[in-house]
This record gives C-alpha cells, sequence and structure tokens, in this order.
C-alpha cells in the first residue's frame, strides 16, 4: 500500500480508539485516536503515513484532519467523562501558527466539546523548528484548558531538560521497544530518571505499549499512573467500557503488592539482623581506640556478608582505612580512602542523621559501586553518635538472598 492508495481509499480510514487506564481508579480515563484503514485483506494501520515526510505536507494534513474530526465527532456523541489523546506533528501543526488545529478544535468546542478533554500528544525529538514557538504554544493551548503530553520519552534523543521546560501534563513512555521482558538496568536507571523528573514537574507519568504482565509490572513499579498497551485492550473502533479491566487489573496489582512487600520485609529482616550482629561483635571489643583494629574485627564476624568495611566521622570523614576482603576470604586494609570525605554522596548526610535519631541501622538501596562495577547496598550503622561504620555487601550475596535485588 502506497500514499496514493491511502488517499484514493479515504472513506476506508476510520479512527480507532486504545483506551488509557488510570492506575488510582483501574478505570479508563481516556482513548488514544489511531489511524486506521479499512482494507478488503484487513485492517491496518496508518503510523507509517504521517511519519513519512515524501508524502506532501497536504496529503498527510488532509487525512489527519479527516480522521480528527471524524475521531472527534464520536467523541462527542460518547457522552461520557473522558480525555480524547489526539497525535499531532508539531512541525505541521506550527507551519501554521497552530491556527489550524485551534481553529478545528473551536469549532467542536461550540457543538459541546470540552478542551478540557483534549489532550494533544507530540514527540519532542521529532521537532525541529524554533524551540520558544514550540514553548509559546504549547502555554497558550495549556491556556486554553488543553493538555500535552510527550510521546515517545525514554527513547534515544529524548532530551530530560526540554521536557522540564516544555512542562508537559503527561509524558508517555513507550514500552513495547524493549523486546521480551528484559530490562536492561541502564534503561531502569533512565527511566528512575524521568520518574523523578515528572514528579518534579507535576507531570503524570504513563506507560504505553504495555504488552504483558511484566510490562504492566514494570509501569507500575516505576511510577506510571497511566497505561496503555495491548496487554490491557487493542485499539477498537468503538469506545471501550470504563470498567472493562477494573477485576482484573486489582487481582494484578494484589500480586504486585504481595511481591513488593514480600521484597520489604526481607530488607528489614537483614537490617535487623545486621544489627544485632554488629551489636554483639562490637561488645567483644575493649575498647574503639584503634579504627583500623575495629574494622578488621568486625570483618571476621561479617565475612559472608561484606566485601568492604569502614567508619566515618559524622561531617563524613572516613576514620578508618578499608577493610577489604581478598582472595580466599583474607581481609586486609588499604590505607587510600582513609581522611576523605564522603558528605558529598546523595542520601549521605540524611543518613547520619536518621541513624543517630533512630538509634539504628540503615540498608541502603540498590547502587553501582564505582570501584567494583556491580551494584551493591551499604548496611550503615552508629557506634555512638561520633562514629558511623558502613558494611558494603556485594552483588552474590544479595542475589543468594530472597528479594533483595
Ligand atoms: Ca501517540
Amino acid at each position: 500500500m502506497d500514499a496514493l492508495d491511502v488517499i484514493m481509499n479515504k472513506d476506508k480510514i476510520i479512527p480507532y480508539f486504545q483506551p488509557i487506564v488510570s492506575a488510582d481508579t483501574q478505570l479508563v480515563i481516556g482513548y488514544e485516536v489511531l489511524a486506521r484503514i479499512e482494507l478488503e485483506d484487513g485492517v491496518k494501520s496508518l503510523g507509517w503515513f504521517f511519519k513519512d515526510h515524501t508524502i506532501p505536507d497536504e496529503y498527510r494534513q488532509e487525512v489527519d484532519e479527516y480522521v480528527c474530526n471524524h475521531a472527534l465527532e464520536k467523541f462527542l456523541a460518547l457522552e461520557r467523562e473522558a480525555k480524547l489523546f489526539i497525535n499531532v506533528d508539531m512541525n505541521d501543526i506550527l507551519a501554521n501558527d497552530g491556527e489550524r488545529l485551534i481553529k478545528n478544535l473551536k469549532s467542536f468546542e461550540s457543538k459541546g466539546l470540552l478542551l478540557s478533554n483534549i489532550v494533544i500528544e507530540f514527540t519532542e525529538q521529532d521537532f525541529n523548528g524554533d524551540f520558544s514557538l514550540l514553548k509559546h504554544f504549547i502555554t497558550y493551548i495549556q491556556s486554553l484548558g488543553i493538555q500535552l503530553a510527550i510521546d515517545d520519552v525514554g527513547k534515544v534523543g529524548s532530551n530530560l531538560d526540554r521536557i522540564a521546560l516544555l512542562k508537559p501534563n503527561i509524558v508517555k513512555v513507550d514500552l513495547e521497544f524493549l523486546e521480551g521482558d528484559a530490562f536492561p538496568q541502564l534503561y531502569r536507571d533512565v527511566l528512575y530518571s524521568l520518574s523523578l523528573l515528572t514528579r518534579k514537574i507535576g507531570a503524570t507519568l504513563m506507560f504505553e505499549g504495555v504488552g504483558s504482565f511484566n510490562q504492566l509490572n514494570y509501569a507500575w513499579r516505576n511510577g506510571g499512573r497511566y497505561y496503555q498497551g495491548f496487554y490491557l485492550s487493542r485499539p477498537k473502533p468503538t469506545f471501550q467500557e470504563v470498567d472493562f479491566c477494573k477485576d482484573s487489573l486489582k487481582k494484578e496489582f494484589h500480586h504486585f503488592i504481595h511481591y513488593e512487600r514480600k521484597k520489604i520485609e526481607a530488607q528489614l529482616v537483614l537490617t535487623e539482623k545486621l544489627g544485632q550482629l554488629l551489636k554483639n561483635s562490637l561488645k567483644k571489643l575493649k575498647s574503639f581506640y584503634n579504627y583500623d583494629d575495629v574494622v578488621m574485627h568486625i570483618s571476621k564476624e561479617l565475612n559472608e556478608v561484606s566485601f568492604r568495611i569502614y567508619i566515618c566521622d559524622h561531617d563524613g570523614y572516613q576514620q578508618s582505612g578499608n577493610a577489604v576482603k581478598g582472595e580466599n576470604n583474607l581481609w586486609r586494609l588499604e590505607e587510600g580512602s582513609r581522611y576523605k570525605n564522603w558528605s558529598w554522596r546523595p542520601y549521605f548526610l540524611e543518613n547520619i542523621v536518621r541513624m543517630n535519631y533512630e538509634r539504628k541501622g540503615l540498608l541502603s538501596d540498590l547502587y553501582t559501586d564505582i570501584e567494583k562495577d556491580e551494584m551493591i547496598r551499604t548496611y550503615s550503622f552508629p557506634i555512638n553518635d561520633q562514629l558511623y561504620l558502613f558494611v558494603d555487601i556485594p552483588y552474590n550475596y544479595l542475589f543468594e538472598q530472597d528479594g533483595l535485588i
């Protein structure tokens, strides 16, 4: 099928609607409009047609408006509170200062459409015009009550700084391109930054391309509020019922919560166990005068759990050398880090204050150790209100226990 076939068969083009479900109510909050063409040999997506810039602009715009108007008419007839997500190419839209789009939407407003139920989706990295004009236009449409979603975020080339400047209402992350259920660590970390960013700028994080149970779990764990994808529902020529997946989603959330709860419990159990071990171990010491002796003494008791142990004062200056586990489980003392300051590290001061206040140890999140280049956790423990012990736990140990990675 080529562009001409599409134009010749315009009457066979119809809008399909894919439901978007919210985690908080487990109900459909809206539908994304997707262009489909119903030919004798089946229904085909027209996604390629809108992305192909060798097709003359007027053809693409003609089909785009045709689909959009049909979608808006059906949406008006729905007479139910929902949002309609419409895809646009901002290069085309801004070619006439956005006037065509606004005029069209306003004509539907006079028929009863609430502009606050419209979400405009666009892909930021496809935009190649003047960024300040884009920002200006987005601010304008948001002032009309229209919401803005940035599409395809998280793929190569999406700029977090631009997203922050544009202040979208919704950030859409596509999970579809992740093959199978394997999620590379790097991508997890990118998503983590994205979930922090959306939280900071007051945007809603949404996952599309949710194609499996594991991807849904992933979306839920990574702060996704809205979900869209084949796993929930394929796009349809009609609007899915509002509660079509409420029961199944509730069951799935129950699994997710049960599993995460087990993980949190496992972390608390380890925290408790290490706290007890250290208390007993420190009792056996006559004095804390020689910090190197303290860490070497503790290393014997924590041989199985740790690969590196050291002591810092409450300003973050390291007071001992590093007790480090080498070949054959033999521990030795490394001088290099003594008197270095670690207060600049994320969470460091907060953790010191917390330990001092709560008088008990803390287990960190999983993070990559710079020297070892592997995922570890650190257990920290207050010896007294001046000295803090840090116990680095290797990936091997965490992996062998349930629920620690
Ligand atoms: Ca889209």
